[in-house]
């Protein structure tokens, strides 16, 4: 019985394999017409300080919209560009767009920008990224790069000294999604980031889980101890905002303030005189 469970098993499961490898290569297919034909857009949501809900920065989020699948995510296309080596030429993209549409700004109003792992195995990044701050004329102070435990994971040594490259330049470095890969904290201690970002997975369970509050405060305590603005990520509710400003969390990020939104949204909402969620303090 087990032989023709394994059998039936199989003759459902590759036809479901070759689906999903078929729609891949499609994916890949049409990521690289888009990339041609700039079918691709940044949208940017805002950083909000806890205290003032004053506009600190905006992250740079990628959006591509297909001609028959609509909107397409993130994290369904950027696995597919990392995979084929087309996260290159298209984190490039994203970054001299970002740099670009950032200098035209209110001052003092930074960019972030997502560094993928695989872009740290470019030959020249920290290129890249001066040619992006050197065209865009955008200050390197207001340049927030956004990478992953991963890369701290991956070519460590290597890795960090292209960091320390990189701030050379005059940017800002974050940790993105603090919390949830497979690196020891002692990359803390082998580069002294800028920023924390703690994952919106944390944020969303405060209210639930005795757990995740002590995380959040933990992750908190530990980078005023060590001298990093901490932000916390897919801030929703009132709720969650009154317990992360109780926690002392320097800056917020969600839904509750603004969606991603495309640049000219943007510069409406970094024009208007009052942050339009003020009245949430
Ligand atoms: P991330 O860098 O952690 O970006 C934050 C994600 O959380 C964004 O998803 C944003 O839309 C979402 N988010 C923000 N506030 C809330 C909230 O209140 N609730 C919920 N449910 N979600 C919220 P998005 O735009 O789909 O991007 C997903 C991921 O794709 C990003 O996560 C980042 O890892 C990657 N990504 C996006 N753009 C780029 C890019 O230009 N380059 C690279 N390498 N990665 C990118
Ligand atoms: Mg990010
Ligand atoms: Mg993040
Ligand atoms: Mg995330």
């Amino acid at each position: 019985a087990a032989k023709a469970d394994g059998r039936r098993t199989r003759r459902l499961f590759e036809p479901a394999m070759d689906a999903a490898l078929q729609s891949r290569r499609a994916l890949e297919r049409d990521l690289r017409a888009a990339i041609a034909a700039e079918a691709l857009e940044v949208h940017y949501q805002p950083l909000v300080a806890t205290g003032s809900l004053a506009v600190t920065g905006c992250e740079a989020l990628l959006r591509w919209r297909h001609p028959d699948r609509g909107f397409v995510s993130p994290g369904a296309f950027i696995p597919v560009a990392e995979e084929t080596g087309l996260i290159a030429p298209l984190g490039e993209w994203v970054l001299r767009r970002a740099c670009r549409e950032a200098a035209g700004w209110p001052g003092g109003v930074r960019v972030a920008v997502n560094l993928s792992p695989a872009q740290f195995r470019t030959p020249d990044l920290v290129g890249t990224v001066a040619r992006a701050l050197a065209e865009s004329g955008l200050d390197p102070a207001r340049l927030e790069l956004e990478i992953t435990e991963q890369v701290m994971l991956e070519e460590s040594t290597a890795n960090v000294a292209v960091l320390h490259r990189l701030r050379g330049l005059g940017v800002r470095i974050a940790i993105d999604d603090f919390g949830t890969g497979y690196a020891s904290l002692s990359y803390l201690q082998a580069f002294p980031f800028d920023k924390i970002k703690i994952d919106r997975s944390f944020t969303a369970a405060v209210g639930r889980e005795a757990t995740a509050v002590a995380i959040v405060q933990a992750v908190i305590g530990l980078g005023a101890s060590l001298g990093i603005t901490t932000l916390a990520e897919g801030v929703e509710t009132e709720a969650q905002l009154a317990f992360l400003r109780r926690s002392g969390c320097g800056e917020v990020q969600g839904f509750l303030f603004s969606r991603p939104v495309p640049a000219d949204e943007l510069r409406g909402l970094l024009a208007a005189s009052a942050v339009p969620w003020a009245a949430a303090a």
